[in-house]
Parts: structure tokens; sequence; C-alpha cells
């Protein structure tokens, strides 16, 4: 089995980097957001308070958050319903990012990684991945890129919704450096660099070169755990 493990802040560039070296390896590729994105979706359509904690944990007993893989690309079911192509608008990644922190939903969605984990090879993408859901992994990589680029590949993003401009560049970076805030200053799994994580930046380079990085890092190493 190989696990690698990945973490970063949004927009670096780490699902199309994922989708490379799962490709390339011929292993699922668990872009972890989207869980927790299925769960910001649910309060919002359900009108629920994302600030408040107890009424976003009490909404789980109702929450069935679920996942496949069609021809290889990852499917979110949110209670049966295959919700992907709803998870990206700016509204759901705000939502998001305040529950992100809430601890049972936490739970719930590590239970989901773990269990995926345990049973394929895996490159797993997230906040959290390198530092608690899967700290032995035997490849650990952080991948990152300056917020002026992030907010760019996020106005250029194909999965965008919102109908995004270059005028909306100085809004899009505030927002992205807010969420940044949120998931590195949090109490539960701040989004860090753990010490034995490989340290990438993406700014100037492409998906496909640190792509190969990756690749070269894990063939070089036994990819028999
Ligand atoms: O990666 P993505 O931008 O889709 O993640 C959306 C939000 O989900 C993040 O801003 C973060 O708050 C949360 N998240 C997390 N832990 C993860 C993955 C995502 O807290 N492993």
């Amino acid at each position: 089995m190989i696990t690698i493990a990945l973490d970063g802040p949004s927009g670096a560039g780490k699902s199309t980097v994922c989708d490379i070296v799962a490709e390339r390896l011929g292993i699922s590729h668990l872009n972890t957001g989207a869980l927790y994105r299925a769960i910001g979706l649910y309060v919002m359509q359900n009108n629920i308070d994302p600030r408040s904690k107890d009424s976003v944990e009490n909404a789980l007993n109702r929450i069935d958050v679920d996942l496949n893989f069609d021809k290889g690309v990852q499917r979110v079911l949110l209670n049966g319903t295959d919700v992907t192509d709803e998870l990206y608008s700016m509204a759901v990644s705000d939502v998001t990012s305040t529950i992100s922190p809430y601890p049972m939903v936490r739970t719930y969605i590590t239970g989901i990684q773990r269990k995926i984990a345990g049973k394929y090879s895996v490159i797993m993408e997230g906040r959290d991945i390198t530092s608690e859901v899967l700290p032995n992994a035997k490849y650990k990589f952080y991948i990152d890129a300056s917020s002026d680029v992030r907010a760019l590949r996020r106005i250029n993003d194909n999965k965008n919704k919102d109908n995004l401009s270059l005028d909306d560049f100085d809004r899009i970076k505030a927002e992205i450096e807010e969420r940044d805030r949120r998931d590195k200053t949090r109490d539960i799994s701040p989004l860090v660099i753990v010490p034995d994580a490989v340290y990438i930046n993406t700014d100037k380079t492409t998906a496909e070169e640190v792509a190969e990085q990756i690749l070269d890092i894990v063939r070089g190493g036994e990819c028999e755990e």
C-alpha cells in the first residue's frame, strides 16, 4: 500500500498535483476538503447558522457523507445525492471554513478518511492529513503558494461558479487570507507544516513539475509500507 499525505492552503494547486500523481501511480486521490464542503453545503441549504457550533453538530445526525470514484474521479454524496458540482462556490467555501473547526465535524470526517486510507493506496490532501489524519504516512508534503497567485488561480478556476473577473482580485485575495487565518489559527487540527514534510512552493512551477518532484521522491523510496 502507498500512503501519501499532502497538506496546504486553498488554491495552492494541491488537487491538480494529486490528480497527476494518483493517475501515474494508479492510486486513488482523496480530496478531503470536498467532505468538509458537503457539510458546509448542508448547513447552507438548511439555513443553519454556521457560527452556532451546537446547531451544526446537532445537524450531523441528519447528515450522511459518502464518496465514490467514477472512473477515478471522486464524487461526493450528501444524503445519497451527488453534490460534487455544488461544492465550490465562494459561499460554500466561507461556510465550510467556519464549520470545519468544530470537533464533532472533524471526528466525523476523519473517520471517513482513515477508513479509506486503511483500504486503498491513496494520495490524500487537506489541512491536517500530515499532522492528524495520517501522521504515520510514509510520504508527506506541504504545497504552498502566495495569496496573490492563489487569488489569480481562483479567478481562472474552471470550477468557479461565481463569474469572477480581475476586478474581484482584492476581495478574493482578502477572503483567501481570512480563510488561511482561520485554518492556521484554529485550536483543533490547525494547518501546520510538520517537520518531516517536504515543502514545495508552487508560485513559479506548473502542477506537472510539482507532481514530478513528488513522483521522484515516492519512486525513489520503497513503495511498499
Ligand atoms: O481544500 P478546500 O479548500 O476544498 O477545503 C475547504 C475547507 O475545508 C478549508 O478552508 C478548511 O476549513 C476545511 N478543511 C479542513 N481540513 C481538511 C480539508 C479541508 O479543515 N483536511
